[in-house]
């Protein structure tokens, strides 16, 4: 019932032409795979020419980040809206690295969150614990929190454009992964909270992907989970190769 996503984050890496040179190489790996949502989120400056570089292709486009004004002066900051302009179908809002590095918050994922599903964009909304926080038995909390308030004022109808990728911060570009009871229990947490704060049949209808050294093997196990709907993936979306192998989990 719930299409499976599986997105690749680039983060800050790749020139323009590393970019397309990676999506030529992909695009043959996946090309029959359309039971999966396949999506790559490479960095601002490659959007363009990887938007042309997917043209015609099952890989869409997603952006690493937006702002919440359509325009003004807002020196160094990208619309949902140039970033639609730019053939983008989905935007990731509130990583844990904005979170850390840049100063992002609940109430900013909030705003963007709202923009993006404005400007007609999906947007994937993360959340997850930190070490600490998982450690002093904070992660329901912590995520309850970053999910009311990151979600929150949405009306039902948002939720069609609405993916949310549960990443635990110590799991990422770690090399540890959440075991699959691990990822599954707190994804169980999240569609539950769903259904309390808007209603069961969005619940069961909205994607919830893992994020969190996902490798070719062991995507198969994540994606057994009856909670888990896809996956966010860092470095083994850097190569063609991992890439395509987690995105054809399914066959
Ligand atoms: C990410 O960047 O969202 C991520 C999960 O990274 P990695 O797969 O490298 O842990």
């Amino acid at each position: 019932m719930r299409t499976p996503v599986i997105a690749g984050n680039w983060k800050l890496f790749k020139t323009i032409a590393e970019s397309v040179a990676l999506i030529n190489e992909l695009k043959p790996l996946v090309a029959n795979n359309h039971g999966v949502e396949i999506v790559v989120a490479p960095v601002f400056t490659a959007l363009s020419p990887v938007c042309a570089a997917i043209q015609g292709s099952n890989i869409r486009l997603a952006a690493q980040n937006c702002f919440w004004e359509e325009e003004g002066a807002f020196t160094g900051e990208v619309a949902p809206k140039l970033l639609k302009d730019a053939g983008c179908s989905h935007v990731i809002i509130g990583h844990s690295e904005r979170r850390q590095y840049f100063g992002e918050t609940d109430l900013s994922v909030n705003k963007k969150t709202k923009a993006a599903i404005a400007a007609r964009l999906t947007a994937i909304v993360c959340v997850g614990e930190t070490l600490a926080e998982r450690e002093s038995e904070q992660t329901f909390s912590v995520i309850e929190k970053q999910v009311q308030a990151g979600l929150a004022g949405l009306a039902v109808d948002d939720f069609a454009k609405v993916v949310i990728a549960y990443e635990p911060v110590w799991a990422i570009g770690t090399g540890k992964t959440a075991s699959d009871a691990q990822a599954q229990e707190v994804h169980l947490f999240i569609r539950n909270l769903i259904a309390g704060l808007f209603n069961q049949s969005i619940a069961g209808a909205v994607r919830i992907l893992y994020g969190g050294s996902v490798k070719p093997d062991n995507v198969k196990g994540l994606m057994a989970q009856p909670d888990i709907d896809g996956a966010l993936v860092g470095g083994a979306s850097l190569k063609a190769e991992s890439f395509a192998a987690i995105a054809t989990f399914n066959v």
